[in-house]
């Protein structure tokens, strides 16, 4: 199969959040099965290994009336070949998201994707879309491009990372952006309420629509997740797939890390791991303390990320025998409140307001618990990379967190965390309670706990079938 992804960012030339680490993830490991994988990005001024672009071609496209330059370059990694699509009007700034002009700039990125089809030659069998900033491409190709020559039957799946950001935008852009009739804002194919909506737009084109875990694909179909498209979702339920994302396995390995002093694997965690815990004390400024539970968090600081419990709940949390340490940036909403707490100079709590991957790492590596009780979670990464650390999570049962923590049973010593239902920060509270009365006061169920959580499978190879699977059934 020939598949080429449309995505806003891919690891390792530039990333924001969870997206990019699937489409780093995903193609890769197609290529591994013996497919053909191409990945269409734009080409930002913060890409990163510059230097390894190499110059394609060039040509001029209309973004509505406009005529733009779009340069396009190339670059190979781990078998799948890169090309960046370039226009320095929208792209030579820094950052990815959040200019006013968004709408326009991905609207240009659209109509690349699709002619880079034709000029590079690579028309696929599947085209791979991925949230609202190629959404657009969808209802681009069955309005217009597959009736041109060469276009032929290209198949479309439309991947849902997150049903919260979903393009809604004046109905005035869908002829002076994307040059597509008016009609089809009337009657519905691209308007949710009273704008336009690339998201529905994309459910309503697309072959198939995946969503990034199985619990998310339920959770979508209904009133308080659907964010508004869960009708229309239901419309399409026989074509929507939850699919579970991985981690790669390759670069998140405690084995090999290069971010994190110490290295262990399943067998030597039990001696190992503490130097890691130690070692990370030291860099947060926490008091270096082998036996006290330390519990991280990374996450965006933003209302998705349950940060209202945690802020709910945090002097009984910090009354507890524990050291909590956050990493963290986002919305002032949540900084501000953290910054007060911590600010007191408590020395059971760390917070360090900053993006920065290789912290992430070493709290993934040194952390004996991962605290995320998010209100919503598509799929969710960190939690798999604390897994795959020995680091157990503390989660809520929604989307890809039900799917990838097993509740803990102390009865048959199965499970690979601690889960609650509802939210709710008594039942957080009540959770965190119980992991910390199993850390400190049944150190086998504990040590279990840990090996079970780093033998646990979730890498891209069984989520690589399943998009197998969809791909295949798309094409008969
Ligand atoms: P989302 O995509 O909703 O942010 P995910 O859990 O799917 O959530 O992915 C988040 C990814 O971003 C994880 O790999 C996590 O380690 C990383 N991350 C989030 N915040 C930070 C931060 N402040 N510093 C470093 N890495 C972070």
């Amino acid at each position: 199969m020939r598949i080429v992804f449309a995505a806003g960012e891919a690891l390792p030339y530039i990333k924001s959040g969870g997206l990019a680490d699937v489409i780093g993830s995903l193609p890769k490991e197609l290529v591994k099965k013996g497919h053909e994988c191409y990945v269409i990005l734009p080409k930002y001024q913060d890409i990163k290994f510059p230097e390894t672009l190499e110059y394609v071609t060039n040509f001029y496209l209309w973004v509505g009336w406009r005529r733009c330059y779009c340069g396009v370059f190339k670059a190979v990694y781990d078998g799948v070949t890169y090309f960046f699509v370039d226009n320095e009007q929208y792209f030579r700034r820094p950052g990815l998201y959040g200019y006013d002009d968004d709408y326009e700039r991905f609207a240009f990125y659209d109509f690349a994707v699709l002619e880079c089809l034709s000029r590079l030659n690579i028309m696929p069998d599947i085209l791979s879309l991925h949230d609202w900033q190629t959404a657009m491409i969808a209802p681009l190709y069955k309005e217009r491009y597959c009736y041109y020559d060469f276009y032929g039957n290209v198949k479309i799946t439309f991947t849902i990372h997150n049903i919260a950001y979903q393009g809604k935008c004046d109905p005035f852009l869908l002829n002076d952006l994307f040059g597509l009739d008016n009609y089809l804002y009337y009657n519905g194919n691209v308007r949710n309420d009273d704008c336009m909506n690339m998201m529905k737009a994309a459910i309503l084109y697309s072959d198939a629509i995946t969503t990034v875990s199985p619990t998310y694909a339920k959770e979508i179909l209904t009133d308080a997740y659907g964010e508004g498209l869960q009708s229309i979702l239901a419309m399409r339920k026989d074509d929507l797939y939850g699919i579970l994302n991985g981690i790669d396995y390759d670069t998140n390995n405690p084995e090999t890390d290069p971010n994190i002093p110490y290295h262990f694997n399943a067998n030597s965690v039990y001696t190992e791991k503490v130097k890691d815990k130690l070692a990370l004390q030291a860099e947060v400024g926490l008091p270096q303390d082998p036996d006290v539970a330390l519990i991280g968090i990374v996450t965006r600081l933003t209302w998705q990320k349950g940060l209202d419990l945690i802020l709910n709940r945090m002097e009984e949390i910090l009354q507890r025998k524990v050291q909590l340490l956050i990493l963290g940036a986002g919305d002032k909403k949540y900084e501000e409140p953290l910054e007060e707490i911590a600010g007191f100079g408590n020395p059971k709590i760390s917070l360090q307001l900053k993006y920065d991957f290789g912290l992430s790492c070493r709290i993934y590596a040194g952390c004996d618990m991962f605290l995320m009780p998010s209100l919503f979670e598509p799929c969710g990464l960190s939690q798999m990379m604390s897994l795959r650390y020995g680091t157990i999570p503390i989660v809520r049962e929604t989307g890809g967190l039900k799917d990838s923590v097993q509740p803990f049973n102390e009865f048959d010593g199965t499970g690979t965390g601690f889960s609650f239902a509802n939210y709710n920060a008594h039942e957080m509270m009540d959770t965190i309670d119980y992991a910390l009365h199993i850390y400190y006061d049944d150190k086998d169920q504990w040590n279990g706990l840990i090996y079970r959580a780093m033998t646990e499978k979730l890498d891209w190879d069984r989520s690589a079938d399943e998009y197998l699977r969809v791909f295949g059934s798309l094409l008969g």
